[in-house]
């Protein structure tokens, strides 16, 4: 029997649920990419603001790629089980603030259709680095990307990426005399609302030279940064999670119970009080971001790229590993030196080693290393560079660059990959002395193999 509204009052007493009534909550977020991370995180922040009271700010999902969520979630009438675990403790909560989620191939027309309605004030986002349609090296449109030059093209006809859907929708509301919403992009990108700003003003400059000025100048794109290890969901958490519930979850998601949520404070028509479950609003989250995107998600690339070559598969086995361990080390002591002074990095690296290594998450490193492609640029190489250009060597990012390089040139010469311009944006990739250096270092894997190799990195003077 599945999780359904009528069997919350029966779940065991140690399991929390909505204690306010859902039916009395109007829809006030609409949510691009229902994924795992949104359910555990923002969803999770603005369960607590509906438990206060605060009824406008209900969520309604939806999936421009895929309907497996909406599939699973609508016979539970969107209720899911969110696990937060850490050693042998679980603790569970069923969600209420996901009312519903347009997922299928009509999917851009409702989203449009959803987003006329005025109670719609935020529209967040989790789809993924991919999903912006940009040149994350350089943070601007993708032209060259189909979907994107096809909305730049048309912007009449139905918009296939997300900054032409957001673009047509702001359009409609403009025509309609309805305030634009605010955009929260809740992705792991730099610069998130600036990114997509741009994303979206240029598409609608596109449309209309006045109505991009308009989207420049009143559409609000504030930047946040948000934190909290969810890998996807498999099998054996979904079993576990309904033995514990005494009925079936088919979409429960899983966590660590660390969350962290900065999130720069402009939102012209309104926001919940999302500090009411530990938000933070601030006037520049760039340092929070920076500190995150480097120590965190950096050292998250860097176990994914090296840990399978030395047979680990999820982050816990790679931090215990006992060659990856002191490399951790050694790539945080690099990161770090690119950081502000103020970065209080040594205890933020302490804690993010105690995080990954959290037995209770199986967290694939195969997860990590989707789309490493548009992930590398920010996480890697721009700090790889930063360094590079005030004179200091970094010999672990360099190893991490030439060990991706390796794994992605499938047989091939590993330098061909410097030509892809959309990842090495920077000529200096291309020029003889970090050229020359990630040869040298491709070279030493080939020959010492890498267990040997990263050994005698580590032994190395810093
Ligand atoms: P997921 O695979 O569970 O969900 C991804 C969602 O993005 C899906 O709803 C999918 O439909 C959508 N999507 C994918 N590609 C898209 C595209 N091209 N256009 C539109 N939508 C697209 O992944 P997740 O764990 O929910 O993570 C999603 C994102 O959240 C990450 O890429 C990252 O930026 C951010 N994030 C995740 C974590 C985490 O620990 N999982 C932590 C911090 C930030």
């Amino acid at each position: 029997e599945p999780l359904y509204p009528a069997r919350l009052a029966s779940l065991p007493a140690d399991i929390a649920r909505p204690g306010y009534d859902r039916d009395a909550v109007r829809t006030g977020i609409l949510h691009l990419g229902p994924g795992a991370f949104h359910r555990a995180h923002q969803a999770a922040f603005t369960e607590d603001c509906l438990a206060a009271g605060e009824t406008a700010w209900g969520i309604l999902g939806a999936s421009l790629r895929s309907a497996g969520t909406r599939d699973a979630l609508a016979p539970q009438d969107f209720l899911y089980t969110l696990a937060l675990r850490e050693g042998g403790r679980e603790a569970l909560r069923v969600v209420g603030a996901l009312r519903g989620i347009l997922a299928g191939a009509d999917a851009p027309r409702a989203v449009l259709a959803a987003l006329d309605d005025p109670a719609i004030r935020i529209v967040t986002l989790t789809i993924t680095e991919r999903g912006y349609g940009c040149d994350v090296a350089r943070g601007e449109l993708d032209e060259g990307d189909a979907d994107v030059a096809h909305d730049l093209a048309a912007p009449d006809a139905v918009p296939r990426s997300v900054p032409g859907l957001l673009a047509a929708s702001l359009w409609r509301r403009r025509r309609a005399g309805i305030a634009p919403f605010t955009l929260l992009s809740c992705d792991n990108l730099a610069g998130n609302g600036r990114v997509l700003h741009a994303a979206v003003t240029r598409m609608a400059a596109r449309r209309d030279r006045g109505f991009g000025d308009f989207v420049a100048a009143e559409v609000a794109c504030p930047s946040s940064m948000v934190d909290r290890i969810v890998p996807a969901t498999t099998a054996e958490d979904r079993a576990r999670i309904a033995a514990r519930l005494g009925c079936a979850d088919a979409a429960p998601v899983v966590g660590e119970p660390f969350a962290e949520w900065v999130i720069e404070d402009r939102f012209p028509t309104g926001r919940p009080g999302w500090e009411r479950a530990g938000a933070r609003f601030v006037t520049d989250v760039a340092p929070h971001e920076r500190r995150k995107l480097r120590l965190l998600n950096g050292a998250h690339t860097m176990l994914a790229t090296i840990g399978p070559g030395l047979g680990c598969a999820t982050v816990a086995e790679a931090v215990a590993h006992e060659r990856l361990s002191p490399v951790l080390a050694r790539f945080w002591a690099e990161m770090a030196a690119t950081l502000p002074a103020e970065t209080d990095a040594a205890a933020y690296c302490a804690r993010l080693r105690a995080r990954f290594g959290n037995t209770a998450l199986r967290h694939e490193l195969a997860q990590i290393a989707l789309g490493s492609a548009q992930k590398l640029p920010q996480r890697i190489l721009l700090p790889c560079l930063e360094r590079w250009r005030a004179g200091r060597a970094s010999p672990v990012l360099i190893a991490v660059i030439a060990a991706w390089l390796r794994g992605a040139a499938a047989g091939g010469d590993p330098l061909d990959g410097l030509a892809r311009r959309e990842v090495f944006a920077a000529d200096e990739w291309r020029a003889p002395p970090l050229r020359g250096m990630i040869a040298e270092e491709c070279g030493a894997m080939a020959r010492q193999g890498l267990a040997a190799r990263l050994d005698a990195l580590c032994r190395a003077p810093d």
